[in-house]
């Protein structure tokens, strides 16, 4: 069993305020959790996560989105990393991302597990270096992890060599640190540019990711009003986190969409 301490470090100077919270994440029921997708032929397992030592099987997930339909081709064209709001689908799937990490509240883990659904964490190396082990965890709940650069520049504004590590150096880290080379890249408060997606390229992502909706205290709120197919929710390591996700969770089932795993789409295999 692994100790995980709560830490709480207050977002620095160079992140937006909509990289910062101001409230205390609630407690969570540890629970058992078993993501797994399904569709009307086969049942499929793609991980399973059990926090206690008492294994049981969960019940059906309303929430958890079956193996996409098609996977999208998204090819790197004219040497650029192909920019997404919205991964190109006719699913009825969202997608989950967390971004940053200074908040990291032992009560976030208990709600994934009790969620049930795939989210991808895009984090600052940072954020990653200061708990590995939190992170660790997040992947045995149902998270993957990517890369958000470094110390979180507006890499608009940003020379090319300075960007290059921002960008390129957290996949090589991660890739140690987590065993797993990313694959995905989120340029801080969205800003991207031909440079920051040539670069991308060259160090390996498949696409720069950015969002059509975003949570903050609770709400979610899309860019179009309702969800669609395929749309990338932004969510922060925030104090209100788990609020965040509840809020998703329902705009979710009351719409008649389901949680997808955006590495499904964008990066299979
Ligand atoms: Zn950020």
């Amino acid at each position: 069993m692994r100790t995980i301490l709560p830490i709480v470090i207050a977002a620095s100077a160079v992140l937006a305020p909509s990289c910062s919270g101001d409230r205390a994440g609630s407690d969570a029921t540890r629970a058992s959790t078993a993501v797994t997708h399904t569709s009307t032929t086969a049942a499929t397992t793609s991980a399973t996560t059990t926090t206690t030592s008492t294994t049981t099987t969960a019940p059906p997930n309303d929430l958890l989105a079956p193996p996409p339909t098609v996977v999208p081709n998204l090819p790197v064209t004219d040497g650029l990393a192909p920019k997404l709001h919205r991964v190109p689908t006719t699913d009825r799937v969202i997608f989950i991302t967390i971004d940053d990490g200074q908040i990291r509240d032992p009560s976030y883990l208990d709600h994934f597990a009790r969620l049930g659904v795939p989210f991808t964490s895009f984090l600052l190396q940072t954020t990653a270096q200061a708990d590995p082990g939190y992170w660790k965890a997040t992947t045995e709940r149902g998270g993957t992890i990517q890369t958000h650069t470094i110390t979180h520049p507006n890499l608009r504004v940003t020379a090319e060599a300075k960007a290059r590590t921002e960008i390129c150096e957290p996949a090589d880290v991660f890739t140690q640190m987590f065993g797993k080379r990313p694959t995905l890249f989120r340029p801080p408060y969205g800003n991207s540019n031909d440079m920051v997606r040539r670069i991308a390229a060259q160090c390996g992502y498949r696409a720069v990711v950015l969002w059509a909706g975003s949570t903050n205290d609770g709400k979610l709120t899309m860019q179009d009003g309702q969800l669609q197919p395929g749309d990338i929710i932004l969510m922060h390591y925030r104090t209100t986190l788990n609020a965040d996700l509840d809020d998703v969770a329902a705009r979710a089932r009351a719409e008649g969409f389901r949680i997808g795993r955006l590495e499904d789409y964008l990066t299979p295999g």
